[in-house]
């Protein structure tokens, strides 16, 4: 039996980007706040196995990959190029460390209170956590996803790993196999082909990232194969057997061609992630979940149980940290009477790989779909100085914006530092921006982000450099 404790306005479950930025927010705004959390750390999935320890490592090996190809262009000689596995662990070890103690210290600032350990809803405004019972006016669950298994594949995270493993491989792998061409498969594929391992990345789809804008998969597959990158599309993995020096996959094409053996010293399961809400006590609360597991929510988030609500991967949308975070914030403020709101179209998705892919808003298809009438600006990163100085020529702008309204709908970027340059788009978007508006905009020169602009003058067939 629980005994009883504290009363707080607010009770957070779980403190990855939804959940600790929520408790910050809801705690500026006066609350008395409290954060659950079973794990050593603060920062979630994206913090200590997520966003951060996979850019560390995607980094290091794109430095490592740019000395030994990128600089003799430059006329950079260096001598035979090398790496220490273990060194670059340690930096991305410390890296996460970092990040993770400037939660603690941000929760300290904030007065929020971290209750250590794994906690239930255990009644109407209750809260159990590691035996303790804790009062809440208002409960938000944001407990997160966790790596979707595949039937028949069983993960050791050793030889068969989640990206969890694949963050913290010991040796480079001769060959590693990753299922799912997404997200995950995409960077940490990368990361190891960059230090030497053989990847081919198994696709059940006939294309890579199959929620994006399919020419920017179709020029990332492209610039990936060229990069080393194998890929098996419309494919399926039908079981895995291990060997002695590793693991033997059967695959068979979806085409109906004749199955075959592919062999691999690591595979890594990347085939998405599910909502995590094992221990939680939803059935006993009585808190409904949609066809795919995650918590049904309103569009103030509320969950069909009065004062309990449920933000980030736990509920519908992308798996991002960015969006966990805006909802985080949202919450909170509508906790407080404000009117907190998120603008789903604008929220950005980026891979980082090299050269990075990043997307806002509407794909090509799915303006099709809809029936959309749109014009499409293009502008390649071959004619954007900038990118000649750099010597990264590969990819291109694609602004998709309404007939007749000229409003940005969509914005699709493959080439150097396409992370950074959606923002921009993502700011028109959420500004309701015309491509007119863009294009009329004073861009530095020599920049990246003219290829932004001479995409959206590309809109109305005006583009100047091409
Ligand atoms: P989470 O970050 O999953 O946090 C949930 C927390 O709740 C966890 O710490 C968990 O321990 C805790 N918890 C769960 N149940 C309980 C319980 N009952 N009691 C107490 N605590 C509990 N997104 C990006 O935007 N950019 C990226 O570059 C990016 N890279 C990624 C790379 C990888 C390898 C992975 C796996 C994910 C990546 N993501 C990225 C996705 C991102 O990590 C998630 O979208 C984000 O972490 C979701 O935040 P969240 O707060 O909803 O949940
Ligand atoms: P994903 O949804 O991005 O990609 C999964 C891929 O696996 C898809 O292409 C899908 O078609 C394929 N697939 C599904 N079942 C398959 C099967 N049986 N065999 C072969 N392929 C199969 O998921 P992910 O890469 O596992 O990443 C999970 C989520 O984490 C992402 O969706 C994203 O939301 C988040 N994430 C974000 C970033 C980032 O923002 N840079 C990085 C990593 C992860």
């Amino acid at each position: 039996m629980s005994e009883t404790s504290d009363a707080f306005d607010l009770v957070v479950i779980g403190a990855g980007p939804g959940g600790y930025v929520c408790a910050i927010r809801a705690a500026q705004l006066g609350m008395r706040v409290a954060c659950a959390e079973e794990r050593e750390t603060l920062g979630g999935t994206c913090l200590n196995i997520g966003c951060i320890p996979s850019k560390a490592l995607l980094q290091s090996s794109e430095n490592y990959s740019r000395v030994q190809h990128a600089l003799a262009k430059h006329g950079i000689t260096v001598g035979d190029v090398t790496f220490d596995l273990s060194q670059m662990m340690k930096r991305k070890d410390e890296v996460v460390s970092a990040n993770v103690k400037g939660i603690e210290y941000l929760f300290r600032k904030n007065g929020v209170t971290w209750l250590k350990g794994r906690a239930r809803i255990a009644g109407q405004g209750l809260v159990d956590v590691a035996g303790k019972l804790y009062q809440a006016k208002h409960i938000v669950l944001a407990t997160g996803s966790e790596s979707t298994p595949l039937p028949g594949i069983e993960i050791d995270e050793k030889t068969i790993v989640t990206s969890t493993g694949a963050l913290s491989l010991e040796r480079v792998p001769k060959q590693l196999v990753v299922v799912g061409g997404g997200y995950i498969g995409l960077e940490l594929g990368s990361v190891w082909s960059r230090l030497g391992a053989a990847v081919t990345v198994v696709e059940l789809q006939e294309r890579l990232l199959p929620t994006m804008d399919a020419e920017l998969a179709k020029q990332a597959e492209r610039i990936l194969a060229r990069q080393g990158l194998k890929f098996r599309l419309n494919t399926k993995v039908l079981a895995s057997e291990r060997t002695n020096e590793g693991v033997a996959l059967r695959i068979a094409p979806g085409n109906g061609g004749p199955e075959e053996e592919i062999r691999a010293e690591v595979v890594l399961v990347a085939v998405g992630r599910r909502p995590f809400t094992n221990g939680l006590g939803l059935a006993e609360a009585g808190v409904r979940l949609n066809a795919g597991g995650r918590v049904e929510t309103d569009d103030q988030f509320r969950t069909n149980v009065p004062g309990i609500y449920a933000i980030g991967d736990l509920i519908r949308g992308p798996m991002l940290a960015h969006k966990a975070e805006e909802e985080g914030v949202a919450v909170a403020e509508i906790l407080a009477g404000q009117a907190g709101h998120v603008n789903y179209n604008a929220i950005p998705g980026v891979v980082y790989t090299w050269p990075e892919i990043a997307s806002v808003g509407k794909t090509e298809e799915e303006l099709k779909a809809e029936g959309v009438d749109y014009a499409v600006g293009k502008f390649p990163f071959s004619a954007n100085s900038r990118a000649r100085t750099m010597g990264d020529l590969d990819g291109f702008v694609k602004i998709l914006a309404e007939r007749g309204t000229d409003r940005i709908l969509g914005a699709h970027i493959i080439g150097p530092d396409a992370g950074t340059l959606i923002a921009e788009l993502a700011l028109a978007v959420e500004f309701d921006a015309a491509a007119e508006d863009l294009a009329r905009t004073p861009h530095a020169h020599p920049s990246l982000n003219e290829a932004v602009k001479e995409a959206a003058l590309a809109v109305a067939n005006r583009a100047i450099h091409i």
